[in-house]
């Protein structure tokens, strides 16, 4: 891999240089093909494992851990930091920069009481849900490769210590600006060299001025309602939306307990230290919009409040927008004439995922059917999917008049199997995978994975993954400690 060092040259000060603990007894746990091109396709050899685990150093690198903050779980915490995470510099790939970081290398300047360390379980998580969410075409930092160890490492119980080598285009957290803005007690130097960075590296089209800043906002005000519109249609909750767990480029970030739903619940939590359901599945939308609100304010040194404020209406408006486009092309629905629909679509798609938490139906597994379904000659197959089959009847009659007549089923058919998956990464599928690396066996970990590429394609042998869960792995909810 050939590095840069925009951020570590350009902004001394944001970071502190720290050398990697290294893991004893290395070994590829898995490795991302489709990551490795990102980067200039390295070969996963012996000497690409030791550096990756931290025991040799790799050439063209930089060490450092990057200093933010954020608000957690509703409170300020004013010094959080990669705790766990080490960034080597930026990879020089075929389009575009990578920033490289081995996750799990060891304690950092930042760490408080934590070891620095990862487990075995929560590295593979990562490294799953990154790639898993970027074949299903959602935001995403990425994941090269999770490497295993010897090392002993307690949580609730003994594990082991394993890196995941995660990919960024950036690791620029909403964290990042609060940490400028309150650390300097709101003067506007720090807030304006760091966007004056991410600017230049990843929105070249604005320029470091007035009139830059505040389009900038607006755009990473866009970026992130789409994604959260994103999550909501693919039924994914992220379980700790603090703001340092926010990408300035609206990229998915830092994953932990996170889960894709099973049988839809709009309340569903996964986290087990969110009892209160703070980051509940449908309370995303408005935690997104919370956290855009305490960047707004870190950023109020360079854009006047007026400015932050007209910027932040563009988000719920964007959401909608997109995750009604979203919710149209999992059903099949023409784009409307005019906005007018655009009330009676969010209805229609309500109606519907309120009858699948009535019934405690699956929620991509019933999606997954629209990909089979005529709605004129046959959609007996759906049907039967619900207990409550009148109830279904009328959403139904519903749906069909919005639907109008399909010109070719074939085509519209096709069209629900590209953009309603067969196959999502359930936590009962991740825990599997999980006990059987635990256990020496990295193959059922592998076919997961390889499975995972292709979401929408039926693939013959798989049928098992995509199916409800068993009674112990329905809605299983995770443990913060990884
Ligand atoms: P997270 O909940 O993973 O987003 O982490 C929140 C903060 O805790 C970040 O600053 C992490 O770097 C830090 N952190 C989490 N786990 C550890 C650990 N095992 N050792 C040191 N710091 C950690
Ligand atoms: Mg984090
Ligand atoms: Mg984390």
């Amino acid at each position: 891999m050939d590095f840069k060092q925009d951020f570590f040259e350009q902004l001394p000060g944001f970071y502190e240089t720290v050398a990697p603990a290294g893991l004893p007894a290395p070994s590829w746990l898995a490795w991302s093909d489709d990551a490795a091109v990102l980067v200039g396709n390295p070969q996963p050899d012996e000497q690409l494992l030791q550096q990756l685990a931290g025991n040799q150093r790799m050439p063209g690198a930089n060490y450092y851990a990057q200093v933010y903050s954020g608000h957690q779980f509703g409170g300020y915490s004013p010094q959080l930091g990669d705790g766990r995470s080490i960034i080597l510099g930026e990879a020089i790939g075929p389009n575009g920069c990578w920033d490289v970081a081995l996750k799990g290398a060891g304690a950092t300047p930042f760490s408080r009481h934590g070891d620095g360390r990862a487990v075995t379980r929560s590295a593979i998580r990562e490294f799953l849900v990154s790639e898993a969410l970027f074949h299903l075409n959602v935001p995403t930092t990425r994941a090269l490769a999770v490497i295993g160890s010897a090392l002993p490492v307690w949580r609730e119980t003994l594990e082991k210590g394993a890196i995941t080598v995660r990919l960024a285009r950036s690791h620029i957290r909403f964290g990042h600006f609060e940490y400028c803005y309150y650390s300097t007690g709101g003067k506007r130097e720090q807030v304006q060299q760091l966007a004056d960075f991410t600017i230049r590296q990843h929105f070249p089209h604005l320029s470091c001025d007035a009139a830059g800043y505040r389009q900038w906002f607006v755009e990473v005000v866009e970026a992130t309602a789409r994604l959260i519109a994103t999550w909501q249609a693919i039924g994914f909750a992220h379980g700790v939306m603090n703001t340092d767990n926010m990408s300035i480029l609206g990229d998915s970030f830092d994953f932990g307990p996170f889960a894709f739903l099973d049988t839809f619940k709009e309340d569903f939590i996964c986290n087990h230290s969110d009892p209160e359901g703070r980051y509940a599945f449908g309370r995303q939308p408005g935690i997104g919009l919370w956290n855009l609100q305490c960047l707004a304010q870190a950023l109020t040194p360079l854009i006047s409040s007026d400015d932050l404020l007209a910027a932040l209406t563009h988000y719920q408006p964007m959401l909608v927008q997109h995750y009604l486009q979203l919710m149209r092309q999992k059903l099949g629905l023409p784009a409307p004439a005019g906005e007018a629909s655009g009330p009676e679509d969010l209805a229609l798609f309500g109606a519907f995922t309120a009858m699948l938490e009535q019934q405690q139906l699956d929620y991509s597994l019933t999606l997954r059917q629209f990909a089979t379904l005529d709605p004129v000659a046959n959609h007996s197959d759906l049907r039967d999917m619900f207990v409550d089959t009148s109830a279904f009847d009328h959403w139904f009659t519903g749906y069909c008049k919005r639907l109008g007549k399909v010109d070719n089923i074939e085509q519209w058919q096709e069209a629900r199997r590209l953009n309603n998956p067969q196959y999502i990464l359930r936590n009962y599928l991740a825990q599997k995978a999980i006990a059987a690396t635990e256990a020496g066996d990295t193959a059922p970990l592998q076919q997961l994975y390889q499975l995972l590429r292709r979401p929408y394609d039926a693939q013959p042998g798989c049928e098992d993954f995509a199916r409800r869960p068993p009674d112990w792995g329905e809605g299983l909810i995770m443990s913060c400690s990884s």
